[in-house]
């Protein structure tokens, strides 16, 4: 087994383990879905998901790929990430980062949490405390920029 073959089944596994411990049953449906999440990396769209969920054998309906991914969130095993109201990514890093969203492409990249620095932020409503900042940078090709080329898998 490859190394790459063994990081992927190391943390499949321990994503079971993770959704035991959060009280939920990890059926072969959501292990499959989970198994196209870590299969995908990066930031998996549903369609992507479902897409890779059914490559080889149509056995997971939409509507139990966005209930599943609905769970997962609510459970905090998977970040999501809505660059506008008709976009939503997943996100298996689910430490605090930002992103860089290209318009143009829609290519959806991290970025540490280092690299940005916040001057000043405006005074939060009493009673509240800050509990996260995230950003979205959205950005377009400039006119020279080549097209970029989809990932591999996609
Ligand atoms: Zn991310």
């Amino acid at each position: 087994m490859s190394s790459a073959m063994m990081q992927k089944s190391f943390f499949i596994h321990s994503f079971a383990e993770r959704l035991r411990q959060q009280g939920i049953a990890a059926t072969r449906q959501r292990l499959r879905i989970a198994k196209a999440l870590f299969e995908h990396g990066g930031h998996p769209s549903a369609q992507d998901l479902f897409l890779l969920a059914n490559r080889q054998q149509r056995t997971v309906c939409r509507a139990t790929i966005y209930n599943t991914l609905n769970l997962f969130v609510s459970k905090g095993l998977i970040q999501e990430v809505s660059v506008d109201s008709s976009r939503t990514f997943y996100d298996l890093n689910i430490d605090p980062h930002h992103h860089i969203f290209n318009i143009d492409t829609g290519e959806l990249l991290d970025v540490e949490p280092a690299a940005v620095s916040f001057k000043e932020l405006p005074p939060l409503p009493q009673g509240t405390q800050q509990e996260e900042i995230t950003l979205i940078i959205r950005v377009r090709n400039t006119r020279a920029a080549a097209p970029s080329t989809p990932a591999p898998g996609c």
